[in-house]
């Protein structure tokens, strides 16, 4: 009988241990600055944007409308961050509105308030010498500090978004003839004369007193503004279910570059010389802001010289 005996080679345990201890140290040591490595690379990219951005916002809260918050990172940071320039832009137009309303309200409060003192302090001085265009004036100051009054809180109504439509469905036609007319009759005496022009009644769903205020606002601009020939044309014309109106007056006209301004708040084109005869400035983005309420349009044709095509459109029922 034959039996074999087999030897193998046993490396030491001990030594496989330890090299397989080496290895994993250094591995752990590897993993351990990766991951340093990536927390900084994830701090920089994530953290320090963010930093940045909370910074910005602080200066913001504190009146700094000019900081630009310059997102960079990830799409989410940019994102934030574009929201916050956005924010940012926005409040700085309402600092801007409200300063803008401060400056025009004072002034525009401030002289007619010191003329209606003064008419009222000389006739009480002099009550045997009170003439009918002393109280005239009196008259006049009152109005159009009543006028301002009213303007500056339909604007501020536009503006938030308070301004509620009363709807219904009625004869546009019908109810701007009225409104010419009754102005026509007032300012027929200082040699205007205001035409009316359609081709027929049409009917539109609309709050009639805002969309009349805005006719009105146009009205009384090409009366403002006309010049040698008194002679307004209101033209309104159906196309495309739609209705469009038209003010034309052949008056100084509005200069290329002021054309983008007008619709803004308080601009006036001539900021001195008419403001004993013209508004506040806030008529044209009344207007513009009843009519987009409405989901209509508004705009102007004008050449300097020969007059303005003010027009607003809205869809018909
Ligand atoms: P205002 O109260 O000054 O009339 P608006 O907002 O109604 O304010 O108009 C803004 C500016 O647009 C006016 O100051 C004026 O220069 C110009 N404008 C408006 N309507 C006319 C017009 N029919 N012809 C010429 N300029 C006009």
């Amino acid at each position: 009988m034959v039996s074999f005996t087999f030897y193998a080679i046993i490396t030491p345990v001990e030594a496989t241990i330890s090299t397989l201890r080496f290895q994993l140290y250094i591995i752990v040591a590897i993993m351990v600055l990766f991951s340093v490595a990536l927390a900084i690379i994830i701090a920089r990219r994530i953290a320090k944007p963010i930093e940045e951005i909370s910074a910005g916002a602080k200066a913001l809260a504190d009146g700094n409308y000019a900081t630009h918050f310059d997102g960079h990172g990830f799409l989410e940071i940019k994102e934030l961050s574009d929201t916050l320039n956005t924010a940012a832009t926005e409040l700085s137009k309402v600092e801007n509105l409200r300063r803008e309303l401060m400056a025009n309200v004072s002034h525009d409060l401030r002289t007619p308030l010191a003329l209606i003192y003064s008419y009222a302090e000389m006739m009480h001085d002099f009550p045997a010498e009170v003439t009918p265009q002393q109280t005239q004036t009196i008259m006049d100051e009152a109005k159009r500090l009543s006028g301002l009054v009213n303007d500056v809180l339909d604007v501020s109504r536009l503006e938030t978004g308070r301004m509620e439509l009363n709807l219904s469905a009625y004869n546009l036609t019908e109810s701007l003839r009225g409104t010419a007319m009754r102005t026509a009759e007032l300012v027929k005496k200082d040699g205007y004369d205001i035409r009316f022009e359609s081709g027929g009644d049409a009917f539109v769903r609309a709050d009639e007193i805002k969309i009349t205020q805005a006719f009105y606002n146009l009205l009384v601009n090409a009366v403002h503004y006309s010049t040698a020939d008194k002679t307004i044309i209101v033209r309104q014309s159906v196309k495309n279910g739609k209705v469009k109106v038209a003010v034309i007056d052949s008056g100084d006209g509005i200069a290329p570059e002021d054309m983008p301004y007008i619709w803004e708040r308080y601009y006036k084109v001539d900021k001195q010389h008419r403001r004993a005869v013209a508004g506040t400035g806030l008529g044209l983005s009344i207007v513009k802001k009843i009519i987009e309420l409405h989901h209509g349009a508004c705009g102007v044709e004008s050449q300097p010289g020969k007059g303005s095509t003010f027009w607003f459109e809205l869809p018909i029922v």
